[in-house]
Parts: structure tokens; C-alpha cells; sequence
């Protein structure tokens, strides 16, 4: 009991962090990639130049990868807060998903039942959903896509989240990894999606619970106590 007070003490050190760095980084690397993309159009740098300004761009799209993976903690918290069901937040990142959905290939079925009242960070739960969805469609690009499957219901004074995938699947081992701060198996991760998934779920007093297997597939089930 006491390691999981400290783990929750550690995520909430780690996201308030988080939240501040974001913030102050977000703004000089939109101006600094704005200025790049003009010099990158100008008639007069040779190429060699034009070398270095087309990496520097790609270098600041991985930084801003980074924070975007934890946008949602850049806003001050009481400004989103409210008391609702999540359908609003759920629809819409559903619809935000969908051109990336598209893209690999992947279906999406969106099924939302009843679903209960519950105080939470609009934000942060809409950052939470996309970075699950996103790792779920992620998983079906080597398998040249697939359906996710997103399920948002009640049960006994619980909000339930189901979200599912058939790609690639985890081991054990690998379920065991998620959540640690720049895991990652993949070439272009962050590794800090599913931490910042951790994160908002333990401030909302919720679980996670992760069922796979290797090659067919995974299943994040959420609950969330109102
Ligand atoms: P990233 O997506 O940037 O790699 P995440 O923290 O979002 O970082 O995820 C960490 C790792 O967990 C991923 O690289 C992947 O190996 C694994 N993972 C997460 N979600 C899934 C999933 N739905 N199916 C298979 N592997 C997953
Ligand atoms: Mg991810």
C-alpha cells in the first residue's frame, strides 16, 4: 500500500513537471520551426544548407512529438475540470482519430452505452483516450491494419472503458514495461504515452487492466469509480 501512495506521489510529481515544461517549450519551437520553414524556401541557401535546415526541422517535429504526447498537462488543471459522462470527450477523440485510423488502414467501431457523472480534467482525459487509441492503431500497422474497438459503458457505480486492438500484441514482460518513462519498441516513440495514461487514470482513482497476446492483439479495460 505504501509503494502504491509513493507511485502516486512520484506520477503526480512527474506530470505537474510535465505540465510546466510543455508549456514553456510549445511556444519557442512553433516560432523556431515557422522561421526554418521560410529559410527552407528561400532561393538563396545552397544545398548543404538547405541540408541542415530540413534536419533541424525533423529534430524539432520529435521534440514537439514529445510534448504532444503530454499536451494535455500543459493548461492549468481547475480550467477544464468538469462533472460529466466522457461521452463528449470520448466522441471526440474518437473523430480526431479517425484520419490516423484511416491511414493504416484500421476500422473503428465506437460503441458508447450509459455512462455515469464523474468530476475529471476534460483535457487530460481527451489526451489519455488519444494516446490509447493511438498506440491501439499503432499495433495494427505492421498487420496492415485491423479494427479498434472502443466501448464505453457502466457497471456498479463504475465507468467502464474498454479498448481493443488486433495488432501485434505484448508477453507478459512487455505488459509489465508499459508505463516506464521512454519504453518504447518502437523507432519513432516517445515512450511516454502510456505513462501519461497511468498518470491521469490514478488521478481519477481508476484501474488499468491489460489483456494480450502476442500476434492477436490487446485489451486495455478501465474502470473508473464515481
Ligand atoms: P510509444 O507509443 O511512443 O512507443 P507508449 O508509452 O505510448 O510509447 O507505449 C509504450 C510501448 O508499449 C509501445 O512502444 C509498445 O511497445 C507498447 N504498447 C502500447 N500499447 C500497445 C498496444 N495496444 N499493442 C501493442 N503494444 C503496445
Ligand atoms: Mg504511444
Amino acid at each position: 500500500n505504501r509503494e502504491r501512495i509513493m507511485q502516486s506521489e512520484r506520477l503526480n510529481v512527474i506530470s505537474e513537471l510535465a505540465a510546466s515544461v510543455s508549456h514553456e517549450i510549445r511556444n519557442p519551437l512553433t516560432v523556431t520551426s515557422g522561421f526554418l520553414q521560410l529559410l527552407n524556401k528561400s532561393k538563396t541557401i545552397s544545398k548543404e544548407e538547405k541540408q541542415y535546415v530540413e534536419l533541424s526541422l525533423l529534430e524539432l517535429q520529435r521534440a514537439e512529438k514529445i510534448v504532444s504526447d503530454y499536451l494535455s498537462f500543459a493548461k492549468p488543471q481547475s480550467e477544464n475540470m468538469v462533472h460529466s459522462n466522457m461521452k463528449a470527450e470520448s466522441e471526440y477523440t474518437k473523430n480526431i482519430i479517425i484520419p490516423y485510423a484511416t491511414m493504416h488502414k484500421v476500422e473503428v467501431k465506437f460503441n458508447f452505452n450509459n455512462s455515469l457523472n464523474k468530476s475529471y480534467d476534460r483535457n487530460q482525459i481527451q489526451q489519455c483516450l488519444i494516446n490509447l487509441y493511438k498506440n491501439g492503431i499503432e499495433a495494427m500497422k505492421e498487420k496492415d491494419g485491423g479494427t479498434l474497438f472502443i466501448d464505453i459503458s457502466e457497471k456498479k457505480q463504475n465507468i467502464i472503458i474498454s479498448i481493443r486492438d488486433t495488432g501485434i500484441g505484448m508477453t507478459n514482460e512487455e505488459i509489465s514495461r508499459l508505463g516506464k518513462p521512454y519504453y518504447s519498441t518502437k523507432a519513432e516513440g516517445t515512450g511516454l504515452g502510456m505513462l501519461m495514461v497511468y498518470s491521469t487514470i490514478d488521478k481519477v482513482k481508476g484501474s488499468i487492466e491489460v489483456e494480450s497476446e502476442k500476434g492477436k492483439g490487446t485489451t486495455f479495460l478501465i474502470t473508473i469509480p464515481t
